[in-house]
């Protein structure tokens, strides 16, 4: 029998539906490549639907993500739409948290034929992954944040010894997995150990973990020298594991390295759920345009069915996310494809049909090869 994945998928605000629809068609061509049925439902959220409805994430979309067997999720909010204590709806926050998915995957690879700031020659060979703890860190204080008589504000960061053991695992599994296909077999803990009693805990259950996990190699750098290396020497590094706020902020630094936002995939994985997203946001100053770049988005996809193969043991759900991957390397290689981030006219109509032919191209069958 064909094995049928249900995937709730959320559209969202700006251009989450304008790169949403063609991912979206992608991932279908891909899994009927390899004889793979996806049923897919969208569902309402975000702050257009809020300013409708009341709701950000309504009760019925919450229901189809947790019984879904993946969430696919385009990009969320509005500056002009805001709560009334000024900050933004971020429903896709909320889904982290009620879903507890704790890891934050942010792979930072360049597309070959893709340009990226750096002209050191071996910054075509970055290939890294930050994962970002996802919920808590500073974000615990999301919606917890007290102003004192309009003269003092706080937040507060929580790190918990469960939370941090379990990304620590997850990252000393994933460093395995990347040097079985060519991965540096290295983790790197990034914090700032040396001022916060929080990120010294947050370092030593670091340590007893990587004690676990004695065949990857293990080490740790400070958040600030992390910024500072991501840019001086980003192909010296494998699996990079912090705290919530840090890994947003370097993970946007690694979005620049690949070419910009529209190039970074994300997921958010638990051990029930995960929600697959690009990194970047709802974009209002260029929605509408045509001219969002939706590789981020199409990538994305690729993520989330490697993941339910991986899950579900079902070898060609791994094989059409590869595929999907291999159609975005081929419709780039040679730099013939430039989208408006880098001055060129390939906008989401023309990259989503490049990456269409590169697939129709491609053999499925190769794509089990590592
Ligand atoms: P959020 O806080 O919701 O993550 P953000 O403030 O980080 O959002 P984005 O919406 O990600 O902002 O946009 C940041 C910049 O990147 C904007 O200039 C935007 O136009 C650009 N950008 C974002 N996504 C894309 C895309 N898919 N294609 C091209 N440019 C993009």
């Amino acid at each position: 029998m064909i094995p049928r994945f249900r995937i709730a998928v959320l559209p969202g605000d700006g251009i989450g539906p304008e790169v949403m629809a063609p991912a979206l068609a992608l991932l279908h061509r891909a899994a009927e490549r390899v004889g793979l049925a996806l049923a897919t439902e969208e569902h309402q959220a975000g702050a257009a639907c809020w300013r409708e409805t009341g709701e950000a994430l309504p009760k019925a979309t919450m229901q189809a993500c947790r019984t879904a067997d993946a969430i696919l999720l385009a990009a969320m909010g509005d500056p002009a739409i805001r709560y009334p204590d000024g900050t933004e709806i971020a429903p896709q926050l909320d889904l982290r948290f009620e879903l507890g998915l704790y890891a934050g995957i942010r792979p930072v690879r360049v597309i070959p034929g893709v340009k990226t700031p750096l002209a050191d020659p071996r910054a075509s060979g970055i290939d890294l992954v930050i994962l970002r703890e996802s919920t808590e860190g500073l974000f615990w204080s999301r919606g917890r944040g007290e102003v004192r008589n309009d003269a003092e504000a706080r937040d507060t960061l929580v790190i918990t010894r469960a939370t941090t053991a379990r990304l620590a695992d997850f990252a000393f599994r994933l460093a395995r997995a990347r040097r079985d296909r060519g991965g540096k077999n290295l983790v790197t803990c990034v914090d700032k150990a040396n001022v916060f009693t929080s990120f010294a805990f947050f370092r030593r259950v670091f340590d007893e973990r990587a004690a676990a996990h004695p065949d990857v190699r293990a080490a740790h750098h400070y958040v600030d020298a992390m910024a500072l290396d991501l840019v001086r020497r980003p192909w010296a590094f494998d699996v990079i594991v912090t705290e919530n706020m840090f890994g947003d902020i370097l993970s946007d630094l690694g979005a620049a390295l690949m070419g910009g936002m529209g190039y970074a995939p994300s997921a958010d994985v638990g051990d029930a759920h995960a929600v697959f997203q690009p990194c970047h946001g709802s974009a209002p100053d260029i929605a509408g345009r045509g001219v969002a770049n939706p590789t981020a988005m199409i990538l994305s996809g690729a993520m989330l069915l490697e993941w339910l193969g991986e899950r579900h043991s079902e070898p060609r759900a791994v094989r059409a996310g590869s595929l999907l991957r291999r159609a975005v390397d081929a419709a780039f290689a040679g730099g013939r494809l430039v989208t408006p981030e880098h001055g060129g006219t390939a906008g989401t109509r023309t990259v989503a049909e490049a990456i269409g032919a590169a697939l129709a191209a491609l053999d499925p069958g190769e794509a089990a090869r590592p």
